[in-house]
């Protein structure tokens, strides 16, 4: 039989191996940043168009490439980097590999025009799908500009599969930020459909955080500094009253180079311990440079990862510079040693008010009008339909009767409360309810006892609710008598420009919508002023993590962190009126049985259970 194996030619090959390399249209800005930081640029422009779909340009004023050059370094394996493989272990440069150029060939439009110094003519040369089709001379100025057109042109799954053109922005812009984050020295500035997006001078360190997070980030910055034989730390850490409910602020270079490090991560959240809210997430900026030879920065072909040669060390130093600087700059409140830290009030007790003991009397209660009810409801027949008490509705929720009126909509559910709640041929039909442990709401009915978690119900109540504002009809608004301003980062200003309409529907009035910050006249009424900017950064905090597919899942997202963030919470008390309420909106709601996050809002427990548990 003849032999079946063949090599695969080149073009294939280089389809295959850009699989690893470019996932995505931020994959090429990295690459292309990369290499422009590489060739000694000291102004470098990013452009892209649709999110780097149609269009990646990355221009700079680096050293340029000769003729020669410029052809080879779309070969694989070509670089001007590494010679021979012991220099993978002293490297200076962000690219190594040589595969970047020729995998982006493969899988798009190529332009590049790139010209010496020395040269009185450059090359301008063009390469699609791995084949060039044309090269000439050129006058150009000094430097190297890539345009990356059409991205996946030749492998439609790969486009397919690209995410929306805000997901993908978003994407392109995290890779930016933390390029740029590392090259304070270097001018760059981005533009995304013809608007500027970021435009960063030369600058230090400082200045380029608080270009990039806006300007209210600069009283946040705590610098922290640390000279070691193993490592040297520079950097800036944020003051803990301004921690955040992301990680967005969270960046780790290891010699200029952005990395990932859970562990090291840890060791900062150590220093940090006991000075955060439940879960909240401190910025940091921190920048180590270690002797090149003590990494290996070649375990993973994204090249966020790295492995260090005495990563314990660095941990114990990385902690304590942080807890130094925190302590020094009287952030912390424990300086003094001798102190037991053990006695110190946690976190979440320091400024709350002391609760005095209090006894609630309800004097309305009467245990045998109770039990005249429940007599009553064993024997009587057929349902009641509940009077809708639209005044009481008011007193929990001021104005939702305008938007959300249940008896305008054909629920499903008004068949479970016909039969749900104990009859009444008497009296006036009621819902007792009585609260319990500030936490569940219990009533009686037909078949025993309801038990709902306020909690989760009020969830629901609310995911509807917001849901409805969204996608049916707007909600209102109540005016500010002040406008207040929420400052955000670029990224998360992008994010709140997406959402804008929908936020609007739900009652927000956005008076002016700047670079870091938002101006914000009116609220939806069940949302409080001090409740606004934690409606909001927990909404940015929420869709950044969950990258939404489509836009209902981020309507959705969206009306799931609005509840959360405004239900009721376990520990409340509630009035009466409040917890009837609530029962009432629950069972007004499509889906009453669970909350927005699938747990189960109430049980009941029939006669008979109860009876069982007697009969021992
Ligand atoms: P690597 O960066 O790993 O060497 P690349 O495929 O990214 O591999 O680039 C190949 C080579 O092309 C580089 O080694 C460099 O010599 C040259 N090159 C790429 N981009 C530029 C640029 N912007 N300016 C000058 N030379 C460049
Ligand atoms: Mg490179």
């Amino acid at each position: 039989m003849s032999s079946i194996i063949q090599l695969l030619p080149d073009h294939v090959a280089n389809q295959i191996a850009a699989g690893e390399v470019v996932q995505r249209p931020a994959s090429v800005v990295k690459e292309l940043l990369e290499n422009a930081i590489d060739a000694g640029a000291t102004d470098i422009k990013l452009i892209c168009k649709d999110a780097g779909k149609t269009l990646i340009q990355v221009i700079d004023n680096g050293k340029g490439m000769n003729v020669t050059d410029a052809r080879l370094c779309f070969e694989r394996h070509a670089t001007s980097k590494i010679r021979k493989a012991e220099d993978l272990f002293d490297l200076h440069t962000k690219g190594f590999r040589g595969e970047a150029l020729a995998s982006i060939a493969a899988i798009a439009h190529v332009e590049l025009k790139t010209k010496q110094d020395q040269d009185e003519l450059g090359t301008h040369l063009v390469i699609e799908g791995s084949k060039f089709t044309s090269q000439e001379p050129s006058v150009l100025p000094k430097g190297t500009s890539f345009s990356v057109k059409n991205l996946f042109f030749n492998i439609p799954a790969r486009r397919n599969f690209l995410k929306s053109d805000v997901v993908e922005l978003r994407h392109i812009i995290d890779e930016f930020q933390r390029v740029v984050l590392a090259h304070s020295n270097i001018h760059f500035t981005m533009y995304h459909n013809g608007s500027e997006l970021f435009n960063l001078p030369q600058s230090n360190l400082r200045q380029r955080i608080v270009n990039i997070f806006s300007g209210k980030t600069n009283e946040k910055l705590v610098p922290v500094q640390e000279n070691t034989e193993i490592v040297t730390i520079d950097g800036f850490i944020g003051k803990p009253e301004f921690a955040k409910k992301n990680k967005g602020e969270q960046f780790f270079f290891v010699n200029d180079r952005f990395i990932k490090s859970g562990y090291l991560h840890h060791a900062i959240m150590a220093a940090y311990e006991g000075l955060l809210r439940d879960g909240a997430q401190p910025s940091y900026f921190l920048y180590l440079s270690v002797p090149p030879h003590t990494i290996d920065i070649n375990i993973h072909p994204t090249k966020t990862e790295i492995k260090f040669d005495d990563e314990h060390a660095l941990y114990a130093i990385l902690r304590s510079a942080v807890k130094h600087s925190l302590g020094q700059f009287n952030v912390a409140p424990v300086l003094d040693f001798e102190r037991d830290a053990t006695l110190d009030t946690p976190y979440s007790f320091q400024n709350k008010e002391v609760d005095f003991p209090t006894i609630q009397v309800d004097s309305t209660f009467n245990p045998f009008e109770q039990e005249k009810k429940t007599t009553t409801s064993n024997f009587s027949s057929g349902g009641y339909k509940p009077k809708k008490e639209t005044q009481s509705w008011e007193s929990l929720y001021v104005g939702l009767k305008d938007t959300f009126e249940p008896q305008e909509m054909h629920f499903e559910s008004e068949v479970t409360i016909n039969s749900l709640f104990a009859d009444s041929e008497v009296e006036k039909p009621k819902t007792v309810t009585y609260q319990i442990h500030k936490k569940y709401i219990v009533s009686p009915i037909k078949s025993g006892m309801l038990i709902i978690d306020q909690q989760r119900a009020h969830q629901r109540v609310l995911y509807e609710q917001f849901l409805t504002n969204i996608t049916v009809h707007h909600a209102n608004s109540q005016q500010l008598l002040f406008p207040i301003t929420l400052y955000f980062s670029g990224n998360e200003m992008s994010l709140i420009n997406e959402l804008r309409p929908s936020l609007e529907n739900t009652g927000f009035i956005f008076d002016a919508i700047g670079q870091d910050s938002v101006v914000i006249s009116g609220l939806p009424v069940t949302v409080s002023e001090s409740e606004a900017s934690i409606v909001l950064e927990q909404l940015v905090a929420d869709l950044q993590d969950e990258i939404p597919e489509s836009s209902f899942s981020q309507i959705d997202s969206m009306a799931k962190s609005m509840a959360k963030s405004l239900a009721v919470k376990t520990g409340a008390i509630l009035t009466e009126a409040a917890q009837e309420n609530l029962v009432n909106n629950l069972f007004a709601c499509k889906e009453n049985s669970v909350s927005p996050f699938n747990k189960p809002t109430f049980i009941t427990i029939s006669v008979e259970d109860l009876d069982k548990k007697f009969s021992v």
